[in-house]
């Protein structure tokens, strides 16, 4: 039967289900983006709490803003919400139901999501709405306020349609009642995402309201956070996985790694869930962090996706038994992107980067190396330029991230090396096999995508690294072009 309240009690006894009462749970939390990720991480995080019997008055509401949203919407909907998470290792898969999201309001819905957030009882807006959701110029970093959908929620601030129109929405009718602010917490993949998403709600006021958008800098909480655990898109081969392995009927299963983190400052001035008790850690300074997450597992995530795409490699954990792309990993890690981490509190740069190789190998999460390879123009400046123009900056050399950058390059022009079509993989996908075609002839066509590659296409060291790379690839193909970069002859 389909998974539901009334259908827990029927589950096999092997898998997990909550062991509290949805009736006991009160809603403290608004979450913008209840894709996968958050699925698997913060709603699990919450259930574990839950579980323990703990901070039962924070339970998360979802809401978003896309169309495509509803689909999830009325899936969870016919299913109380319900979530069915499978963590699986190499040795041991588990099943559990979670239910630490009571409700989820109807994407788009202004009015009740502004009420929503409105709501003295909530006191955390999270967010997991992907890197490119930020409405950050990739080159500078900083927000962008003449994007036409920020224009749009500046021009109408009561008609709000981004995530961010939405919280400067809330916080403003908040302040006018004489609320206190919630806390605005991202668990995105960005360098400082609460610094960013401060950038943001407070930029989009600042266009409507400039003394609201100094109460908000001034009042409102942006703790920047690390988060991690691996988490692929969910197809037919989890469904079935989730009815014939585990008896579980449910129409939209999360399938993840059993590894999680989440590191956070800890700065709720509205107060929090006491997620210490459930394994987050909370520290002062959340950025050695995300630096070494971001940089290795990230950058390394970019680093193996593009060779194996175009080498016809379907799943991650057979991109890391393909020993040239294992290789070229390691080489690239090791060289050029670990020396330049910062250390970070009581962790073993090296001990983290090979559990971080086991996990990609992790041959039963199914993760998709096209998964990988969406969204460059979004994710290469936050993962892999940053560690290229930190190197270029002390006069390093970057021969690996050159060749990163030329993989990337070659990927987008959208055929493998067996010549099989790629379909689009980016928001900005025509732009870039635009980009991409006319450098098969000028490489320093690519690097000026001047908003992507900012100073980094400037390097004359890196242009002529990457130019090197990329002719390389056309002439002799990426596996040789692996070889000769693992020989130490590019
Ligand atoms: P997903 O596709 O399952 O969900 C993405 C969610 O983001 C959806 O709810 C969607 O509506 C929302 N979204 C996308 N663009 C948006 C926009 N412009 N404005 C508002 N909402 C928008 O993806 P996912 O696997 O849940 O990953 C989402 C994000 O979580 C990632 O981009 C990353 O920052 C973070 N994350 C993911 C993983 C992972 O392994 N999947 C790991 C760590 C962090």
């Amino acid at each position: 039967s389909k998974l539901s309240l009334a259908t827990l009690a029927s589950l096999p006894k092997s898998v997990g289900t909550p062991s509290y009462e949805r009736q006991d749970l009160r809603a403290g939390i608004v979450h913008f983006g209840v894709g996968n990720f958050h699925r698997a991480h913060q709603a699990v995080y919450l259930d574990d709490l839950f579980n323990a019997g703990l901070g039962l008055d924070w339970a998360l509401v979802g809401a978003g803003v896309l169309p495509s949203d509803e689909a999830m919407r009325s899936v969870l909907a016919a299913q109380d919400n319900l979530t069915t998470v499978v963590e699986q290792d190499a040795d041991v898969s588990s099943a559990r139901i979670t239910g630490a999201m009571i409700d989820y309001l109807k994407p788009g819905d202004a009015e009740s999501i502004v009420s929503k957030l409105a709501d003295p009882a909530i006191r955390i807006a999270s967010l997991t709405i992907t890197e490119g959701g930020y409405f950050i110029d990739p080159a500078s970093g900083t927000f962008n306020p003449a994007h036409p959908d920020i224009a749009a929620d500046g021009a109408a601030p009561d008609k709000p349609r981004t995530v961010f129109g939405l919280l400067v929405a809330g916080l403003k009718r908040r302040r006018a009642e004489g609320i206190p602010p919630f806390t605005v917490m991202s668990c995105d993949n960005i360098p400082h995402n609460g610094v960013v998403t401060k950038n943001a709600v407070v930029g989009l006021a600042q266009i409507s309201d400039p003394e609201l958008a100094a109460w908000i800098a001034a009042e409102v909480a942006f703790p920047n956070g690390m988060v991690d655990r691996i988490t692929p898109a969910t197809g037919a081969r989890e469904k079935t996985i989730a009815k014939e392995e585990f008896g579980i009927d449910d129409q939209w299963p999360v399938f993840c790694e059993s590894f999680k983190q989440w590191v956070l400052e800890d700065n709720f001035p509205a107060g929090r869930p006491p997620l210490e008790k459930v394994g987050v850690q909370f520290v002062p300074d959340v950025s050695p962090y995300e630096h070494m997450k971001i940089r290795i597992l990230n950058g390394g995530h970019a680093v193996i996706a593009y060779p194996a795409g175009l080498m016809d490699i379907h799943f991650v954990h057979e991109a890391m038994e393909n020993e040239l792309v294992a290789a070229f990993l390691r080489k690239i890690e090791t060289e050029e992107i670990i020396p330049i981490v910062p250390p970070v509190p009581d962790t073993d740069l090296a001990d983290y980067f090979a559990l971080i190789e086991r996990r990609f190998a992790n041959p039963k999460i199914g993760d998709t190396v096209r998964r990988l390879c969406l969204d460059g123009s979004n994710r290469q400046p936050k993962f892999i330029l940053p560690s290229t123009a930190d190197r270029l900056k002390q006069g390093l050399p970057v021969p690996g991230l050159a060749l990163e950058s030329a993989l990337w390059c070659r990927y987008c022009y959208g055929t493998t090396e067996s010549g099989k079509t790629i379909e689009p993989n980016d928001p900005s996908w025509d732009r870039l096999q635009k980009a991409a075609k006319t450098a098969r002839e000028d490489p320093m066509a690519w690097l000026a995508m001047e908003d992507i590659f900012g100073e980094v296409g400037r390097s004359e060291v890196f242009r002529k690294a990457f130019a090197t790379a990329l002719d390389a690839l056309w002439k002799d193909g990426t596996e040789a072009v692996l070889r000769r970069y693992l020989a130490g002859d590019l």
